[in-house]
């Protein structure tokens, strides 16, 4: 006889952590989780930072259909064209700056990174690497890496040498970058080290001291990419003071993941062409992935990019999703803060414990919130950006409730 579902996951799924959530999930339609029990809970993290069309979205649900009546997996990335596949670069780079045209598909936010910074190694020719405290970029080697917390990194060292770590925001520090990088790598918002937004002109004075040195800037916008911070790509919010008229900082490589693939697995690295080129000569297949850019995630990922684009949900995180968490929410005595941009925001509490029960109520009155990795008193708020205003303003009531009683 079959064990319970529970049962299976307790005895042999591996686990993250000796406490899960371990919900049994039944489906999951738009802003909204349907557990076993009965209940229905407000993914107000979307996947962290995934479902940001929420749950099942028609027309990415369709895509996958036709998709899968066509074919699956037929040959390794990078040898037969794929209409799925082309399509998707193609659009991609029509809603990016001139310079990244070139896409490289992979399957998850950590080997996006890891193309990265090979591409990086491979093109300049150096081997160091320079990334900032808090950042998080994958839990592979070489993306943990540059993961800027001693407690992920220290029970796997040695992990890659030559890797120079400074303060995240810091324009003085930057001084440390000399004709040795090959890559500085960086959120634009760091999302795991606690939703933390870099000061106005310092990823400008980054850029600038990349064009110096000669090392390759990589953005990791894997959280913060596809819409959710208010632009379609968080390096498009303008980096000057208030008022000053600076243009947005173009990265050299631009790593994706999470929401990219419209709740299937995909990520990419998009570079130029000739710096792209690297990886197919010296030797030929620098870079091989067997599934990376699935026929079915890129016809996934193609429609969730045109329902972003139709439906102007980056828009919508800036004009109606941050400033109703914001009025809901600051100014509340055990709020100390409301970090971040659009609907990628972290509501800092006073304390660890606090922290806890408030999420812990929310969760019991049917809105799932969450914590970064590296913070214990920031709430992770990210709901799907299309969530309707009825949800989201339930949502933050239930919120408030819990503050109050906390
Ligand atoms: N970079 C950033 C900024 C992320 O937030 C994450 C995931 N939280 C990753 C990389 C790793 O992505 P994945 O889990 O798909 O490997």
């Amino acid at each position: 006889m079959l064990s319970s579902v529970s049962d299976a996951f307790a005895r042999h799924v591996a686990w993250t952590s000796d406490r899960p959530l371990g919900f049994v999930l039944e489906r999951a339609d738009g802003p909204f989780l349907y557990l076993s029990d009965g209940r229905r809970v407000v993914d107000f993290i979307a996947g962290i930072a995934v479902s940001s069309l929420g749950h099942g979205h028609p027309k990415v649900r369709q895509a996958i259909h036709d998709q899968v009546d066509r074919h699956l997996h037929a040959m390794v990335y990078g040898e037969f064209v794929q209409a799925p596949q082309a399509r998707l670069a193609e659009r991609l780079a029509s809603v990016l700056p001139p310079s990244l045209d070139t896409v490289y598909f992979v399957n998850s936010g950590t080997e996006a990174n890891e193309g990265a910074l090979k591409l990086a190694k491979k093109h300049t020719g150096r081997r160091r690497l320079v990334a900032f405290e808090r950042s998080y970029h994958g839990d592979t080697h070489g993306s943990l890496s540059v993961t800027g917390r001693d407690v992920y990194r220290d029970p796997f060292l040695p992990l890659l040498p030559d890797v120079t770590f400074l303060p995240f925001g810091d324009v003085q520090a930057l001084s440390a970058l000399d004709d040795t990088v090959a890559a500085v790598i960086t959120e634009v918002i760091q999302g795991e080290g606690g939703v933390r937004v870099p000061p106005p002109g310092w990823l400008a004075a980054l850029r600038r001291r990349c064009d110096e040195t000669g090392a390759l800037l990589i953005f990791d916008e894997i959280q913060s990419g596809m819409g959710r911070t208010g632009r379609l790509f968080a390096f498009e919010h303008l980096d000057g003071p208030p008022g000053s008229d600076v243009a947005p900082v173009v990265p050299d490589v631009l790593t994706l993941a999470k929401a990219f693939g419209g709740g299937m697995p995909l990520g990419a690295f998009v570079a130029a062409a000739p710096v792209m080129a690297t990886l197919r000569h010296n030797p030929p297949l620098s870079h091989v992935t067997t599934f990376g850019g699935h026929p079915v995630c890129c016809a996934a990922g193609l429609a969730a990019l045109e329902v972003l684009l139709d439906e102007r949900l980056a828009e919508r995180a800036a004009t109606v999703i941050e400033p109703t968490i914001r009025a809901a929410l600051e100014g509340h005595p055990l709020v100390t803060a409301v970090r971040g941009r659009g609907a990628m925001l972290g509501l800092e509490l006073v304390d660890a414990e606090t922290t806890a029960r408030v999420v812990g109520q929310c969760l019991d009155d049917g809105v799932l919130l969450g914590w970064t990795l590296h913070s214990d008193r920031l709430v992770r708020l990210a709901p799907p950006l299309n969530i309707p205003e009825d949800v989201l303003h339930d949502a933050l009531a239930t919120i408030r409730r819990a503050l109050d009683a906390a």
